[in-house]
């Protein structure tokens, strides 16, 4: 039977990588039933003219007019804003690929888990943000939730369905980035190129910067915390500079399991896409023989402090969770622009952890999809402030 797909953020990295497992998948397997980006109107007319959905979004309103008139004639709805993002997102595709970027994704990606079918995930920022609101919506709704981010895919196949309290721990890989062994002076001066050329991975921009600093690896051990059920002490990193093996499970036994391939996210993309079966790829194949030797180290924290203040924010609840990933998406975004230097990133965001203490969000319990909406938009505003930028628009 043909299975109805939708791809939240079909433009960015992840969003094409599944698009072309798509493309190569058997005849009659997949269709897709709508596509959304959020401004990148000739790629997404493309793609639409490819995989013919039935609907298209794209998140910017000013755009909607050039996508309706580009698509003239297909047969193909369209629609623009916020609103058309979850439109898309409701309409009833049997899997659904959450990859927007950032908190942005949490309305149409909760959108999708709310109707109960299987969501591959890789929007982490929408579960940092959303947390057990966003397991619990999940849970009640029946959804089966997918892991696609590769460490947490990766754990997801090495646990094999065994229960939890099988697992003394988990271990989450991280290629340790392009600053891996760098000194605090030279990520002082890093420029924008150089924060982006990641060593192994080829990703969008946000998560690269991210995974230059850490951050990434900091988002994960939350994503992990939820999508496991597990404490962060039970949540281990460890630098794997060949980013082959991307994710353990060690047992009670003290045996370990672990996930490897090529550092492609066409891997776990496809193990959600076929799941419970498999999909044949024509990604690259393993040749252990020909890497000869896989290495391993333990983060540095002093140089990373990204990693301890997500441990922070985790261990301070939900809001100290919505404000690292609101001063991290912020920062990050004045870095890209030039505003800020390299090690000013993780520099915001402790100060917005520091914030929280005097905010009107200190001690309140994060009870609702809109307490969410509330605190991320505050700590955006402060972040913007501590920086020295205008308020959004
Ligand atoms: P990307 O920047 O390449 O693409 C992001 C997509 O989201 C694009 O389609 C873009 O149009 C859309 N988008 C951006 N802002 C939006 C907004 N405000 N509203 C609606 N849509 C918006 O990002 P990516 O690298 O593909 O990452 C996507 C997500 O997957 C991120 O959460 C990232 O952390 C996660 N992830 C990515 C990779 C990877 O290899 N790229 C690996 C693991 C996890
Ligand atoms: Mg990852």
């Amino acid at each position: 039977m043909t299975r109805q797909v939708t791809i939240l953020g079909s433009t960015g990295s992840v969003g094409q990588a599944t698009l072309d497992l798509l493309r190569r998948a058997p005849e009659g397997q997949y269709s897709v039933t709508a596509l959304t980006a959020h401004s990148n109107l000739d790629a997404l007319c493309a793609q639409a003219r490819e995989f013919r959905p039935r609907f298209v979004a794209i998140g910017d309103e000013r755009l909607h007019g050039a996508l309706k008139a580009a698509l003239a004639g297909t047969g193909i709805e369209t629609g623009a804003g916020a609103k058309a993002l979850c439109e898309a997102a409701a309409l009833d595709a049997d899997w659904t690929m959450a990859a927007i970027v950032g908190a942005a994704g949490l309305p149409p990606t909760l959108e999708a888990v709310r109707r109960g079918k299987t969501v591959a995930f890789a929007n982490k920022e929408a579960l940092v943000c959303a947390g057990t609101l966003f397991m619990r919506t999940a849970a009640e709704a029946g959804t089966c939730l997918l892991p696609v981010d590769s460490e947490h895919n990766a754990i997801f196949q090495a646990l094999a369905g065994q229960s939890m309290d099988q697992v003394r721990r988990i271990i989450l890989t991280a290629s340790g980035g392009p600053f891996r062994q760098s000194s605090r002076d030279a990520m002082a001066r890093a420029s924008r190129e150089d924060a982006l050329a990641h060593p192994t991975w080829s990703m969008g921009a946000k998560i690269s910067i991210d995974s230059a600093t850490m951050m990434n690896k900091g988002l994960e051990i939350i994503e992990a915390c939820h999508l496991f059920d597990l404490p962060p002490a039970r949540v281990d990193v460890l630098v794997h500079p060949e980013s082959i093996v991307h994710g353990l499970v060690e047992y009670v036994d003290s045996g370990l399991l672990a996930q490897m391939g090529s550092p492609d996210m066409r891997i776990p993309i496809a193990h959600a896409l076929a799941w419970p079966e498999r999909l044949a790829t024509s990604v690259e194949r393993l040749d252990l023989a020909a890497l000869g030797r896989l290495t391993f180290q333990a983060p540095d924290e002093g140089r990373f402090p990204a990693l301890s203040l997500a441990r922070q924010a985790m261990e301070e609840g939900q809001a100290a969770c919505i404000l690292l990933n609101a001063a991290n998406e912020i920062a990050v975004e004045a870095f890209l622009n030039g505003q800020i230097g390299f090690l000013d990133i993780a520099a915001r965001v402790s100060d917005a952890l520091d914030w929280l203490v005097h905010s009107p969000f200190s001690g309140h319990p994060v009870s609702s999809f809109e307490d969410v909406f509330e605190i991320d938009t505050a700590a955006r505003e402060e972040t913007r402030r501590q920086i020295g930028l205008q308020a959004a628009e």
